[in-house]
Parts: C-alpha cells; sequence; structure tokens
C-alpha cells in the first residue's frame, strides 16, 4: 500500500460521480437497467459518463 496522496484528479472526480450517478438512476427508476438506459434522464447520466470514461481513458492511454 501507497500512503503518498494522489494528487487531486478533477477529471478522474467528475468521471467517477458520472458513474455514480448512472449508478443511482438505474437502481432507482423503473424504466431503465444498468446497461440500457431508457428513459430521458437516464440517457442524459449515460451520455455524461461515456463523455468522462471516454476522456479519462484517451489521457491515461497518452500518458504511457
Ligand atoms: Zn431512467
Amino acid at each position: 500500500m501507497s500512503d503518498t496522496p494522489r494528487p487531486r484528479d478533477a477529471l478522474y472526480d467528475r468521471y467517477m460521480k458520472a458513474a455514480a450517478a448512472r449508478r443511482a438512476h438505474s437502481a432507482t427508476c423503473t424504466q431503465c437497467s444498468p446497461d440500457a438506459p431508457r428513459c430521458e434522464d437516464g440517457q442524459h447520466l449515460e451520455a455524461e459518463f461515456k463523455r468522462f470514461q471516454d476522456a479519462y481513458l484517451a489521457r491515461l492511454r497518452k500518458q504511457r
């Protein structure tokens, strides 16, 4: 285990927040399932999540 604090990472924070929001929505929404957003809110949250995921993964790839 490392005890060095991770630098603050705004993109990762937003990615995790979008993931949590998407999960929370699919858990409470009767129309949506985790992998298939069906209502307008669910589709919006899914799009946000994908956007941050793409940005985060693209940045990880660039750091290699
Ligand atoms: Zn929904």
